[in-house]
């Protein structure tokens, strides 16, 4: 299957839920080929790569940046991204506060919940994001509307479909007064345990544009 051909299949079978592209290591060209098919959000884990991949790309394009921030490199990403999905402690909050001020604009984002085996993942335990859910007030234009996970990488899908049940559970637990709309989880290889789960943004990326190399 071609990337064309791949977005038009996951645009069908995901139907309400938000495909991002992960796009990460391609060239324009991939991401050209996908957004002539009609696809408008694409996915990055480097602010460098992201930044330069918005100046050259057509600017209808919602960027969301999936990887883990670096607080002082936001400030290049600042005026135009989406939605930024890692946010997995309070300074990120706070820098992303300021930048989002500065560009006169609220920047929406996800709190990263730490639900996979591994302790290689990223992302708040419970009670840190319990904790942060309560100081969420200092940040007003910073907007949490979500939660976002990675789950173990395994063949095991009990594994996964536990981590992800266990993600839906805290999203509506905490979610429902702060009118959260947003749980991204699921990629290429269980994306299909994350919709049986209640996923509403799934990050695809080797499943569409191939491989990567790195
Ligand atoms: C790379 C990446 C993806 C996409 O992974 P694939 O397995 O290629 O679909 C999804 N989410 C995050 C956070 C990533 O870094």
């Amino acid at each position: 299957m071609n990337i064309s051909e791949s977005i038009s299949k996951y645009s069908l079978e995901l139907d309400e839920v938000q495909l991002i592209a992960v796009s990460k290591t391609k060239p324009i060209s991939a991401i050209m080929e996908a957004y002539d098919a009609g696809q408008r959000h694409f996915g990055e884990n480097k602010v460098q790569e992201l930044a330069t991949k918005y100046k050259e790309l057509p600017k209808d394009i919602q960027w969301h940046m999936i990887g883990t921030v670096q607080t002082n490199k936001l400030k290049y990403i600042a005026s135009f991204v989406h939605m930024i999905h890692g946010v997995d402690r309070k300074k990120v909050l706070v820098e992303l506060n300021k930048q989002a001020i500065k560009n006169n604009r609220t920047i929406q984002c996800l709190l990263q919940v730490h639900i996979a085996q591994e302790d290689t993942k990223f992302g708040l335990n419970e009670l840190e994001l319990r904790e942060l859910i309560g100081e969420l007030e200092q940040f007003p234009h910073a907007k949490v509307v979500g939660l976002m996970g990675i789950a173990t990488n395994t063949k095991d899908s009990n594994v996964v479909h536990r981590e992800f049940a266990y993600l839906k559970n805290l999203f509506d637990e905490l979610g429902t007064t702060l009118n959260w709309h947003t749980l991204s989880m699921g990629m290429s290889g269980d994306y299909k345990i994350a919709l049986e789960n209640g996923s509403t943004h799934v990050r695809i990326g080797s499943a569409i544009f191939g491989a990567r190399k790195v």
